[in-house]
């Protein structure tokens, strides 16, 4: 599948309208959940559905209308790829030397047991695999949270002083 440019309008229309279970003419929660798949039969976390209305819900309904469908539709299926060229045993998981492929190609540097952290975090089978909806928020996660730090690192050198309120300002505006 092309994941590249703008897919065309009219099958959009026709995965929404599939998506779209009840033809409310908006995408909710749990039929987005429904749509998509980990491949394992276990269902899409809850928070990464989530994430990823918050995302591209612009009018702020809570749900996806077909005109925010487009963006969001690409969203999955860039992960998608992403997350295929990561699984280079093709088990359909991350493992952990997957993951720190993954990571260190997006540009971060941790340490070897910064990566037990993520595993721990974001390995809910407890097998030292993660999932495709895991893989997103984890992601999306170390980006989220990067931004935040940076934010007040101004001088760039991976080390910053805040207070205790500020601590939780930044704590508490992220949105995951
Ligand atoms: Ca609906
Ligand atoms: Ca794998």
């Amino acid at each position: 599948m092309a994941t590249t440019g703008a897919p065309d309008r009219n099958f959009l229309w026709s995965v929404f309208q599939k998506v779209d279970k009840d033809r409310s003419g908006a995408i909710e929660a749990q039929e987005l959940q429904a749509a998509l798949s980990n491949g394992n039969w276990t269902k899409f976390n809850p928070e990464t559905i989530r994430l990823m209305i918050g995302m591209f819900d612009r009018t702020g309904s809570g749900t996806i209308n077909f005109d925010e469908f487009g963006a969001l539709w690409k969203y999955v299926t860039d992960w998608q790829q992403c997350f295929r060229s990561f699984d280079k045993d093709g088990s359909g998981n991350i493992n952990r030397e997957e993951l720190q492929t993954a990571v260190t190609t997006f540009g971060y540097r941790f340490s070897d047991n910064f990566y037990n952290v993520l595993m721990k975090r974001f390995d809910r089978s407890g097998k030292g695999l993660i999932f495709f909806d895991d893989f997103i928020q984890c992601c999306v996660t170390l980006h989220t949270l990067t931004a935040a730090f940076s934010q007040h690192d101004t001088d760039r050198d991976g080390i910053i002083t805040i207070g205790y309120e500020q601590f939780l300002h930044m704590v508490f505006s992220l949105r995951n």
